[in-house]
């Protein structure tokens, strides 16, 4: 069975791990290099992603995703997840820079304007076209780059973007009863469950 990682060093990784074992892979918790090193793909969640960067720090966890990533390893990424592989983030902050898309922090307003919003979905997502999105403090991609695919949008905003074997979603596609990014990733990485 394909090992799944979820980076662990805090937010939701349990709601991930259930939809991992729900489509086919084995969760395993990530917060070691060692942790790291035996996963064959790997869930970035949501979180603060200021505080991901300390806490990756000690064990080079960002410089080893990163080798990882460019070796060919699936990702994906949520919400705090997607401006790690950014590009760009604004304000400021460093990031993997993995992912040809610039981002905004926060841009949808603080935790108080937290909101569940409908989506409009690529027909890859499979029907309806249509799908709800729970969006906490989330980034907003502000500039998609030529090798980058939308795979859903917000009004105008692309929020479920894919490029080579990253998916990336501003929004947590783990707390809705919807569960098609998940599948879509697990199938990306060829489980079948
Ligand atoms: N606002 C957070 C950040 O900047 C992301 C929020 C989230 O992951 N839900 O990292």
């Amino acid at each position: 069975m394909l090992r799944v990682g979820i980076l662990s060093l805090q937010g939701d990784f349990a709601a991930h791990a259930r939809l991992v074992d729900r489509f086919g892979g084995q969760p395993s918790e990530v917060r070691t290099a060692k942790d790291l090193a035996v996963v064959e793909a790997l869930i970035l969640p949501g979180g603060e992603s200021s505080a991901m960067l300390r806490l990756m720090a000690p064990e080079k966890l960002d410089e080893r995703i990163n080798d990882r990533i460019r070796a060919g390893m699936a990702v994906l990424a949520t919400c705090a997840g997607v401006i790690l592989l950014a590009r760009k983030v604004e304000p400021d902050q460093s990031s993997l820079g993995l992912l040809d898309v610039d981002v905004a922090r926060n841009a949808y307003g603080r935790q108080l304007h937290s909101s569940i919003e409908s989506l409009r979905l690529d027909s890859r997502l499979g029907s309806p076209d249509e799908m709800e999105g729970v969006f906490i403090r989330a980034p907003r991609i502000t500039r998609v780059g030529k090798g980058v695919t939308v795979l859903a949008w917000r009004d105008r905003d692309p929020v479920l973007v894919t490029s080579g074997r990253v998916l990336a979603a501003t929004f947590h596609p783990e707390l809705t009863t919807e569960s098609r990014v998940h599948k879509y990733f697990l199938h990306l990485v060829g489980c079948h469950g």
